[in-house]
């Protein structure tokens, strides 16, 4: 069951986004400059001129992590967190099926997809874009 929307004062855009399975960030007009975590100005020229722009959805892996204890209801161990760079060059932390884990590598590319949480929100998380490994 969905629970009310909580937003902080810079990313209501993103998650309506994401919950149209079509996730955006802010790019600064002033320089071009992707934006992620959403926020109030650019960390490269301090404008506070921006546009909201679709991501391609495709990354690589920089790094990952496996929980083998659970910390929250909708992460049930083990759970696999991974860094994920976009090719827009922000860094999102999400998660990967965790049965993605053994084939996992630096580097390796990866694409956004969609999961819908327990309390009714999307999130963005990754797959490997070129399927397990053989
Ligand atoms: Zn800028």
């Amino acid at each position: 069951m969905a629970g009310p929307r909580l937003y902080s004062p810079f990313d209501k855009t993103m998650w309506e986004s994401v919950a149209e399975g079509k996730m955006k960030i802010q790019r600064c007009e002033e320089c071009g400059t992707y934006r992620y975590p959403p926020g109030a100005c650019c960390p490269n020229c301090l404008s506070t001129e921006m546009q909201w722009e679709e991501i391609s959805g495709t990354g690589k892996v920089l790094s990952w992590i496996t929980y083998h204890k659970q910390y929250l209801p909708a992460y049930p161990a083990p759970t696999t967190v991974v860094a994920a760079m976009l090719d827009e060059g922000e860094i999102l932390i999400t998660n990967i099926d965790h049965a993605e884990t053994k084939d996992l590598a630096v580097d390796r590319p990866i694409r956004v997809i969609y999961g819908d949480h327990p309390d009714g929100y999307r999130i963005p998380r990754f797959t490997l874009a070129d399927g397990p490994a053989s």
